[in-house]
């Protein structure tokens, strides 16, 4: 017994150097550049999450840009800012490196813009203590933004760079996509075509060893619904019917009955109007409605949003909401509009998952252990959604970990801009073999 306890604690003692003798000597070197360079990160961090980047502060997501495209060009990027008049924000950074590798296209993600506008009060940075730094955008996703810089420097100076085949695209108009989101997404979505695999560097849900397979989307629908005016005594009479509002109940209560045990969908309606007289001011999402307590009701409006965790879920829960809609009651009809915004599922995939398999691999060779996904109830759309359906893998998450991103409060945890860049520049000297 004795022995096999000294023999447990020796292993213990040297687990991390055992699990580092996973790393080829290259990855090693990888590792060794991402720690050499780490206190230039972190200041350039600093630097840009100082400068604000409010979507709408185009001047301030131009100057992060600029600050980045630096760093890569002097990597040998071919660096662009792709302007963004057209769609209404300041554009998007792009980089492209051309390897003499044969290996996957890697398309990289980040964005250079935060919520945080020239109007809020939280636009600084502070260290709340060793680790942990406060300031605006600093891991949604500045921190992520950093981390793709330092691992293509490690890259870089273990001299595998020159093999791989490399686009980052940084959009400027993430936290509040500029309109039309064709346009917008267009960069992001011809980048797609060109890559074999997609990695985001979003923050995820905070825990360090997650990452994501799978995002729901997340797109809106209106309900509108038309009854016969009429005096409230008539109604339920063969020429009156039911009415708008009691058309509309049916609709969302079989909405409810029909679709509400669906795992990972959910559908609420966010606003709704009914009456006489209905309108629905599209920029401020403010509804109007007139009526009486003795009339049946003409008109309702209803939106929602509807959030599915692949596109058949969505196609799926579409038809059963349009069948719904079909079944009227009496005297009344309803159309449904499902737009063509919002943001597509990010589905999960055998290729996903064996795009994150590979990512825990190489955190487990560096020794920080196993790295598991996210539920996907957990995590938001984002941009990598708009890609996802392009590429054979997709990853997502694989930014800084923090915590109460879209708040004043937003941290990282500085110890995770060398893991998490350690982590990816590993995985991605392995799929660029
Ligand atoms: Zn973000």
């Amino acid at each position: 017994m004795k022995y096999f306890v000294t023999f447990f604690l020796l292993l213990c003692l040297f687990l991390p150097q055992f699990a580092a003798a996973q790393l080829s000597r290259q990855e090693i070197k990888i590792a060794k550049a991402i720690d050499s360079r780490s206190a230039a990160a972190l200041e350039l961090l600093k630097i840009s999450v100082n400068i604000n980047s409010g979507t709408m502060n185009f001047e301030g997501v131009k100057e992060v840009g600029a600050l980045y495209m630096e760093e890569l060009s002097k990597l040998g990027f071919e660096t662009k800012w792709s302007p963004g008049e057209a769609f209404d924000r300041a554009g998007h950074l792009t980089a492209v490196h051309k390897g003499k590798g044969k290996g996957k296209k890697i398309l990289l993600i980040g964005h250079l813009d935060t919520v945080f506008e020239t109007d809020s009060k939280f636009q600084s940075w502070s260290m709340l203590n060793d680790s942990v730094i406060k300031g605006p955008g600093v891991s949604d996703m500045k921190g992520g933004d950093v981390i793709i810089i330092l691992a293509m420097q490690a890259l870089h100076d273990a001299g595998l760079l020159e093999e791989l085949t490399i686009e980052i695209i940084m959009t400027g108009d993430e936290e509040l996509s500029g309109d039309p989101i064709a346009l917008s997404k267009k960069d992001l979505k011809d980048a797609a075509l060109r890559a074999d695999i997609a990695l985001g560097f979003e923050d995820g849900d905070g825990i360090p060893n997650h990452a994501l397979v799978s995002r729901r989307g997340a797109t809106e629908w209106t309900l509108t619904v038309k009854g016969n005016a009429a005096h409230s005594s008539q109604i339920f009479t063969d020429a009156v019917g039911n009415g708008a509002i009691y058309e509309a109940a049916r609709i969302l209560q079989a909405f409810y009955d029909s679709l509400s045990k669906e795992e990972n969908l959910t559908f609420s309606p966010g606003i709704i109007g009914g009456g006489g007289q209905v309108s629905i001011d599209p920029l401020t999402n403010s509804v109007m409605a007139s009526g009486k307590s003795n009339i049946v009701a003409s008109d309702v409006i209803v939106k929602g949003d509807l959030r599915a965790v692949s596109t058949e879920q969505l196609e799926k829960a579409r038809k059963i909401m349009s069948d719904i809609i079909a079944k009227n009651y009496p005297q009344t009809s309803a159309i449904i509009d499902f737009g063509d915004g919002g943001y597509p599922p990010m589905t999960l995939t055998d290729g996903n998952k064996k795009l994150l398999e590979a990512y825990s691999k190489a955190s487990m060779d560096l020794g920080f252990g196993v790295v598991t996904a996210v539920p996907p109830r957990k995590a938001g759309a984002a941009d990598i959604s708009f890609v996802a359906e392009e590429v054979e893998m997709a990853l997502d998450g694989l930014g800084i970990a923090g915590a109460d991103g879209h708040t004043i409060n937003e941290t990282a945890n500085l110890n995770y801009l060398t893991i998490d860049a350690k982590r990816v520049a590993v995985l991605m000297a392995r799929l660029g073999r």
